[in-house]
């Protein structure tokens, strides 16, 4: 049975992975965290996702000895010269709160013009595994909006409406639409068929 491990805490990164995964390559099993011994998880202070990434996903091929994925995601804001960027998670501070965050990030946008509040998520999958390591990276264009609305998604959801579904945040999107046009959806998918070579 094709086996990988994702070095992730997030549970609703392993369901999403399984999904678009388990199109490609059949009877996939992808283990978690606790699928595996403990061990010490790298700290994030990579200056990039691409950095964080790898240290994620070569901390868990280290342990696991599996082919291993990881992801670093976050969100850009022009406004703000690309932050909170890998800072994201923590911007408002610890311990992480989504709800700190958004309300720094309104504050800190509160005299910026609705055509200048342009910002991009952005999720860099890494692969690591015997025979070397991959990178991909996926992104969704929006901006940042001046209310939270939604109550789906977590993190800026509830702040961002992407440019390919317009009106509503990707907090207003159920799940098949948001996997559609997210960040992390369109690196997974390309990152998908390299997978499948690996462990088919
Ligand atoms: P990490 O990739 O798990 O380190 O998370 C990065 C942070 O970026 C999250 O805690 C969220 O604040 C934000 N983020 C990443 N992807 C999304 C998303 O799809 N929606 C909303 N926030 C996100």
């Amino acid at each position: 049975m094709p086996e990988i491990f994702l070095a992730s805490r997030n549970p609703k990164k392993l369901i999403e992975l399984e999904r678009i995964l388990g199109e490609v390559v059949p009877g996939l099993t992808v283990l978690g965290l606790d699928d595996v011994p403990p061990y010490d998880e790298p700290v994030e202070d990579a200056p990039d996702f691409a950095g964080n990434a790898l240290l994620k996903a070569r901390a868990g091929f280290a342990i696991s000895g599996k082919p291993t994925l990881a992801d670093d995601s976050g969100l850009c804001v022009d406004a703000l010269n690309g932050m909170p960027g890998v800072l994201s998670a923590r911007w408002g501070g610890q311990p992480k709160s989504d709800e700190r965050n958004n309300r720094l990030l309104l504050d800190q946008l509160a005299d910026v013009p609705d055509e200048r509040r342009g910002a991009y998520f952005v999720s860099v999958v890494a692969l690591v595994h015997e025979g070397g390591e991959i990178l991909v990276e996926g992104r969704m264009n929006g901006h940042v909006i001046r209310e939270v609305r939604g109550t789906g998604g977590f993190g800026y959801d509830v702040l961002f409406v992407a440019d390919d579904r317009p009106g509503l945040t990707t907090a207003e999107l159920d799940k098949d639409t948001k996997d559609a046009i997210s960040h992390r959806g369109k690196a997974l998918r390309e990152i998908a068929p390299q997978v499948a070579e690996i462990l088919i």
